[in-house]
C-alpha cells in the first residue's frame, strides 16, 4: 500500500521511534500519545482493520508483541491497556490494523 503511513514505516520511508520488531510485526511510539506510554503494534503486512485479520499465528504475534512492548516500557507490573479501534464507530483513523498499548497512569473506563 503506497499511500499508507504505517506501510511507509515498515518500508523505512518514514522513521518512527521503534520499540520492538520481528519478522512479522513492528511496534513504535505513537506520535500523539494519550498516556505517558503509548505505543502502536502493527503487522508488517497491510491489513486494513480487525475484520480482515484471518491469520491466527499473526494475531498471536501481535498480542505477544503488545506484551513485549509493555515489558520493555515498564508496564507489566503497574498495568496497561491494549486497544484496537475498528472502523468508523470504533474511532479508527489509520486504516492499517494496529494495537494501542497505553499505560503509565490510571486509565479511566468506560472509554468515550
Ligand atoms: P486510530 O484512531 O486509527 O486507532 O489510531 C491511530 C493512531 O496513529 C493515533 O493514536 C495517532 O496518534 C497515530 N498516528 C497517526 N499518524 C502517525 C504518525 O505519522 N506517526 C506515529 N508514530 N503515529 C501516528
Ligand atoms: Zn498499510
Amino acid at each position: 500500500m503506497t499511500d499508507c503511513i504505517f506501510c511507509k514505516m515498515v518500508s523505512g520511508e518514514l522513521t518512527p521511534d521503534i520499540v520492538y520488531q520481528n519478522e512479522s510485526v513492528l511496534a513504535f511510539q505513537d506520535i500523539n500519545p494519550k498516556a505517558p506510554v503509548h505505543a502502536l503494534v502493527i503487522p508488517k503486512q497491510h491489513i486494513e482493520t480487525l475484520n480482515e485479520l484471518s491469520d491466527s499465528a499473526l494475531a498471536g504475534n501481535l498480542f505477544t508483541c503488545a506484551q513485549q512492548v509493555a515489558r520493555l516500557q515498564g508496564l507489566s507490573e503497574t498495568g496497561y491497556r491494549v486497544v484496537i479501534n475498528c472502523g468508523a464507530d470504533g474511532g479508527q483513523e489509520v486504516y492499517h490494523l494496529h494495537l494501542h498499548v497505553l499505560g503509565g497512569r490510571q486509565l479511566t473506563w468506560p472509554p468515550g
